[in-house]
């Protein structure tokens, strides 16, 4: 089979053994992924891996093979990316996510920019009518979105600002929008912000106009309860904490590798809570994409074959493009 392999020489088409189906496992025949930024940190090397690696855990497929009789060969699926020891305190807590050794997909372990990849029955998710491939790769992200919605407590008609109009920044704005929330989207790229106007969003915030003077308005003045950072910079962050309510809630939703001086004062002195969100529930993701309350194919900027990898990561780094799709 093919794959699209990471080396220490950029991204190169190989062929390489068809996994065995092993007991309790799916094999899945992968038909999109979408290019992440984490995928995008490990191609530029900002994020140092063990390589030859496939990368991708933004998986849609169909499932080619099964051990287990509830995944039948040809079901549409998508698959969860933390594959944990199953035995530790976090596994034998629900939180399987946060097992201390677990591995996962396109990060430790080869991910989906493959044509067939195996994984963990229990991982897998079956992708209903009408959630076409495009759509299913936005499960694993979504899901995030909706858990950071869950914990931020938000309360109905309440202001909450996000920060960042990439992909998760787009997320989160429409989930929250979509459970009664007053959003507010700031950001600087005119593309992105464009395509946060299609997908419905009303409040747009330009970073380099008078935004803190509107959404003070909204807040009479206190600022809003809950602010959502997704672009994983320190200076989202800080603006964060200048427009954060007293008491307020800071979700950090955006993945940096760097450390950030914190102003530890500010957040004592204005009684700031932040918290931070790695995994979510898939089946309610699927639930809302399938409802068609969250709109994510007009996110998608380009799509690329496998073979055409490494113009699919030199395009997924233009600022035109919000999001990059490899299908297979
Ligand atoms: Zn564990």
């Amino acid at each position: 089979m093919k794959s699209l392999i990471m080396t220490r020489d950029g991204l190169q088409i190989a062929d390489t053994p068809t996994p065995p189906l092993m007991p309790g496992y799916v094999r899945i025949e992968v038909r999109s992924v979408g290019i992440s930024r984490t995928d995008l940190k490990i191609w530029s090397g900002e994020v140092d891996v063990d390589l030859p690696l496939v990368l991708g855990h933004e998986i849609a497929g169909v499932v080619h093979e099964s051990s287990d009789p509830e995944f039948k060969a040809g079901v549409p699926v998508t698959t969860e990316s933390h594959l944990s020891c199953g035995s530790c305190f976090h596994c034998r807590n629900k939180k399987k996510h946060l097992c201390r050794a677990k591995k996962k997909l396109g990060f430790t372990v080869d991910g989906g920019m493959t044509e067939y990849l195996c994984v963990p029955s229990e991982l897998i998710h079956k992708l209903p009518d009408p959630i076409d491939f495009l759509t299913g790769t936005f499960v694993e992200p979504l899901a995030v979105a909706i858990e950071t919605y869950t914990r931020a407590t938000v309360n109905p008609e309440e202001q909450v600002l996000v920060i960042g109009t990439g992909k998760t920044g787009l997320l989160v704005s429409q989930v929250f929008d979509a459970f009664g929330a007053d959003v507010y989207l700031l950001g600087d790229n005119q593309w992105h912000l464009g395509v946060a106007r299609q997908v419905g969003l009303g409040n747009i915030l330009k970073r380099f106009e008078d935004w803190q003077k509107k959404i003070l308005s909204a807040t009479n003045g206190v600022g809003p309860s809950v602010v959502v950072e997704a672009t994983g910079t320190h200076e989202g962050l800080q603006i964060a904490l200048d427009i954060v309510r007293s008491d307020g809630t800071i979700a950090l939703s955006g993945r940096s590798e760097n450390n950030f001086n914190l102003d530890t004062r500010t957040i004592i002195d204005r009684e700031i809570s932040l918290f931070g969100t790695a995994r979510g529930d898939f089946d309610m993701a699927i639930m809302m994409l399938q409802k068609g309350r969250i709109e994510v194919k007009r996110m998608i900027s380009k799509q690329f074959s496998l073979e055409q990898g490494t113009q699919a990561f030199e395009a997924a780094t233009k600022p035109e493009n919000l999001k990059v799709n490899i299908n297979i």
